[in-house]
This record gives C-alpha cells, sequence and structure tokens, in this order.
C-alpha cells in the first residue's frame, strides 16, 4: 500500500531539534480527546479566503446547533457560516481578528441544551453526482483548515474543471507540537479517507495518496485499516500512502511537489498545473464526509492546546468558542507561562485579548509560550538562517534589504517565495526577526497573486451557480438535485454503503 521511498524537501528545521518534531511520544501519548463546551461563541462572518458571509440573524433570535447564521451574498466568492451550539444571538457587530481582519461576527450565549437542528441526520442516499457532492461541501460552508482557508468547493471544482489525475492528502502536520490532524487520522480514519476518497471522485483523480511522515506508526496503520474498507466502496482509485521524512514546514504545496514530483512550482503556478494533482488537508477531508454522510455542516473542529505546564491536549470545539475558555479548562495557572498564541509558535500570532479572540475553522492549534525577551545583536553572518529555509533563499541579505526600502532587490533576490515558516526567526542566533519582515512583503504580493488565480478560474469554478443554503434547511434538503449542468450517470454516482467511522 506504500512504496519504499521516503520523501522529503531539503533544509527546514530537522528530527531531534530542541522542539522535538519527531520525538513527540511524550505529548502525544498525553493526547486527550474531550469536547469543550463554551459558554458562548464568537462566529466571524470572514473565517475563509474569500469575502465575508453576511449575517441572516438579528440579536435576540434563538438558534439550534447546525444552523446557519450567515450566507454569501449570491455569486459572492464566500462560504456559509454555521453555529455549534444552541442559544441566543446576543450581538452582531465588527470585530478585529489577531491576523488583522475585520469581519462582522455573531456573538451567541449558550443555553448548554445542545439542541439540534432537527434536519441533522445521517444521510440515506449517498448516491451523489459530482456536482452534488461539491454543492453539498460547499452548502456545509467547508473551507481549507490547514491553510489560507480556501473555500473547499470552489479548490474542488477548479481541480475538476483541470482535469487532475491525482489526489492528495496533506497527513504531515509537522508544527511544533501541533497533532490535531494527526489525533483526526487516529480518532475518525474512516472519516478521512472516505471523505478523501468521495472527493477525489467528485474532481475526476484517479489516484489517491496519503502522505504522511514515516515515524508516525499509529496513524499510518490507522489510515491503512481505513483504506482496506474503503476500497471496496472505491474500486475505481487506487490508493497510496505516501512517506515522508518528518520535517518543517514538510506540508506546504510547493514543498510537496517538489518532494513527490521533483517539479518546482513557480509564483503565480498551482500544483494543479504544474503536477497534475491537487492538495488537501486530512481534517478538511473528515470535515467533507461529516457533510456528505452525517449532514453536518462545519461548526466545530479538533484542535491542539500545548503549554508547558499542561503538557499536550487535543479538544474538540465549537467553532467560534473564544481562547480565553480553552485556557481555563485547559491549563493550570503558571505565571511564567503568559503569552498566548494563536496558532504555532513558529508561526502564530500573539493574542492580546483573549476572551474576544475565537477558535476560526483554520485554528488548529493554540500555544501558551513563556514570556521572555530574547537578547537581540546584529547580525553575525553565521549563515543559519539561509541553511535552514525551505525555500532557498538568504533571508539575512533580503532582511537588510528590506530595512534599507530596497523591495525591488529584495524581490529579485526571491523574497517573495517566503512561505512565513517562521525558521529563520527560529535558528537566529542574534534574535532578529527576520520572519516578520520578509513574510509582510511576500505575502503583499501573494494576495494578488492568489486572488488573480482564483478570478482567472472563476469561470471554470462552477461555484457561483451552487444553490446558497437556506438556514433551517439541511445540506440534503437545499440540494435539490436539480443538476442542470451534469447529466448524473451509474457511472458518475457515488455509492457509499457505509457502516460508520469511529466517533467518540
Ligand atoms: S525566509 Fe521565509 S521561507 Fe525562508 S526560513 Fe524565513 S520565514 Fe521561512
Ligand atoms: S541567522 Fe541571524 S545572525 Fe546568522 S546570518 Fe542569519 S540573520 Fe545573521
Amino acid at each position: 500500500m506504500s512504496d519504499r521511498k521516503i520523501y522529503s524537501f531539503y533544509k527546514g528545521l530537522f528530527p531531534g531539534d530542541v522542539l522535538n518534531f519527531s520525538k513527540r511520544s511524550p505529548f502525544v501519548k498525553e493526547i486527550m480527546l474531550e469536547r469543550i463546551y463554551p459558554r458562548r461563541v464568537i462566529l466571524p462572518m470572514k473565517m475563509h479566503y474569500g469575502v465575508p458571509a453576511v449575517p441572516i440573524v438579528k440579536a435576540g433570535d434563538l438558534v439550534k446547533a447546525g444552523q446557519c447564521v450567515g450566507l454569501p451574498e449570491k455569486g459572492a466568492f464566500s462560504v456559509p457560516v454555521h453555529t455549534g451550539v444552541s442559544g441566543k444571538v446576543t450581538d452582531i457587530k465588527e470585530i478585529t481578528l489577531p491576523n488583522g481582519i475585520r469581519t462582522p461576527a455573531v456573538f451567541i450565549e449558550n443555553d448548554m441544551k445542545r439542541t439540534r437542528l432537527e434536519s441533522l441526520k445521517p444521510r440515506t442516499n449517498l448516491k451523489l453526482s459530482a456536482t452534488e457532492t461539491i454543492g453539498i461541501i460547499r452548502n456545509a460552508g467547508i473551507c481549507g483548515m490547514g491553510g489560507e482557508g480556501i473555500p473547499t468547493a470552489a479548490k474542488l471544482a477548479r481541480a475538476r474543471g483541470k482535469a487532475v489525475t491525482d489526489f492528495l492528502v496533506n497527513c504531515l502536520q509537522s508544527e511544533p507540537y501541533s497533532t490535531s490532524d494527526l489525533t483526526a487520522i487516529v480518532e475518525y480514519p474512516d472519516y478521512v479517507v472516505m471523505g478523501a476518497a468521495a472527493c477525489a471522485r467528485a474532481v475526476g483523480a484517479k489516484k489517491l495518496y496519503f502522505l504522511i511522515s514515516s515515524g508516525r506508526k499509529t496513524e499510518r496503520a490507522a489510515l491503512a485499516a481505513s483504506i482496506s474498507r474503503a476500497k471496496r466502496d472505491f474500486d475505481d482509485l487506487t490508493f497510496e500512502i505516501k512517506l515522508f521524512r518528518e520535517r518543517f514546514p514538510q506540508g506546504y504545496y510547493r514543498l510537496v511537489g517538489k518532494a513527490l514530483y521533483n517539479r518546482d512550482i513557480d509564483e503565480g503556478e498551482t500544483i494543479e498545473d504544474t503536477c497534475d494533482a491537487v492538495l488537501f488537508n486530512c481534517s478538511t477531508m473528515l470535515a467533507c464526509w461529516e457533510a456528505i454522510s452525517d449532514n453536518i455542516p462545519m461548526m466545530s473542529r479538533i484542535i491542539s492546546l500545548s503549554g508547558g505546564s499542561s503538557g499536550g491536549h487535543n479538544v474538540l470545539v465549537p467553532i467560534g468558542t473564544p481562547v480565553s475558555e480553552l485556557i481555563a479548562n485547559s491549563f493550570t495557572e503558571d505565571s511564567t507561562e503568559n503569552r498566548i498564541i494563536w496558532g504555532n509558535c513558529l508561526t502564530g500570532i500573539e493574542i492580546e485579548d483573549p476572551e474576544n479572540t475565537p477558535v476560526i475553522k483554520m485554528t488548529s492549534v493554540i500555544s501558551v509560550v513563556r514570556k521572555a525577551e530574547i537578547p537581540r545583536t546584529a547580525c553575525i553572518h553565521c549563515g543559519l538562517c539561509s541553511e535552514c529555509c525551505p525555500v532557498s533563499i538568504s533571508p539575512n541579505i533580503i532582511f537588510e534589504m528590506l530595512a534599507q526600502g530596497l523591495g525591488q532587490k529584495a524581490s529579485e533576490e526571491g523574497a517573495r517565495r517566503c512561505i512565513s515558516c517562521g525558521c529563520c526567526s527560529y535558528v537566529c542566533p542574534a534574535g532578529i526577526d527576520l520572519t516578520s519582515a520578509i513574510a509582510e512583503f511576500a505575502n503583499k504580493g501573494k494576495v494578488i497573486e492568489t486572488n488573480s488565480l482564483l478570478d482567472n478560474n472563476a469561470a471554470d469554478l462552477d461555484y457561483s451557480v451552487l444553490p446558497a443554503p437556506a438556514a433551517e434547511t439541511s445540506l440534503l434538503e437545499d440540494y435539490d438535485g436539480e443538476d442542470k449542468e451534469e447529466e448524473k450517470t451509474d457511472d458518475d454516482a457515488i455509492v457509499l454503503p457505509f457502516d460508520g467511522g469511529k466517533k467518540i
């Protein structure tokens, strides 16, 4: 089921590093997957790449878990937003997320009754066309859970339009102390595999590859067992587990493209065009199968809580849970650990206001780290930053150019290739924050690049024609099967006699 080759890109941070990326067994063994049910949720209308959804509830409304509270405007590149708790809408107002995004948000006070929308019942008819599958995923509000939050339906539709042959599932979670994706694989392997198989079939890919670190034996075994079961229903697909060396940041698409296909994906190019492949995060695949099989929209996710005093901890939380509630539930008081990071400790953003900062669809980890002042000196030209940079640029030289306002020269030196991985700042003995300056410069260019990629392909996306979900209906009822774009044939149907994954 897996070839013996172990793939990797060059450079990055290595196993055995002080952050202990690969030997996290003490952390992994401490993992407990528990549910946290917050007193209130804050649901930003923009948790995805695209324009914000528009709230469709008002203060005073009573809502049920699974109910849609925000919808995209007609034709907008956006996804709906659903609540994972029942209760009362207390406010709708603009908030600023730690990444600087300003967005309207729906505030809901949890009545702790866990009342679900009646229509959230497992789907009985799993004979779905590609357009229906993509429509369900779109209506479920699913966006990429491991990256920029690109709407999954749009990415699937684009991959289908480009007739990719390979469907890649990123199980390579390599950020320090973050194991939410790995926990998803161990706890819900059938959901990950079935979701990936259904999506692969929807885009027309024939080969389904699960990319995972060679050292992840438990997760590999869980995937292998699920693949054996899924093969019965997806005999038109070939399944394979591809092993990678554990190294940070292993799962980035350009590095995957280089490692797996030995292809360089340049700025402005996609993995679809360059490698005939499309790459999705494994937690996103789990969410897709929840929507397809159980009719459940994206309203909760697994996240890791990491911090010295509490060790490792994975929790299943409603989207919108305030970080302060996670911290209160999971960490012992420790005055030395008082920097809260929205994300992992290499690339995350420090939170100023945990009371009003929610877990969003892309939050995979909340880290609590020591507040230590790092001594800063001038560059000592040790070259460590260049040695570890996974995209082979020279962070120290680019940093100096940017400090002198030489943006054009920095571009020529490859600054726009920066993937904001944080490795250079982490290894710098002079304590220079190279990443912030270089990543900010690179990301300005990337917004334009990503926008144009999506806009240029908007015609192929078939995205705006998908029906918008009504607030009170199920994803199934909403999708009435009027499939004007595609004739449904037996070959195209997805038959899923699925007997359930491992639920907790
Ligand atoms: S320059 Fe960018 S890609 Fe290179 S190590 Fe620094 S943050 Fe990572
Ligand atoms: S790691 Fe820091 S000190 Fe060493 S060359 Fe890079 S910027 Fe200079």
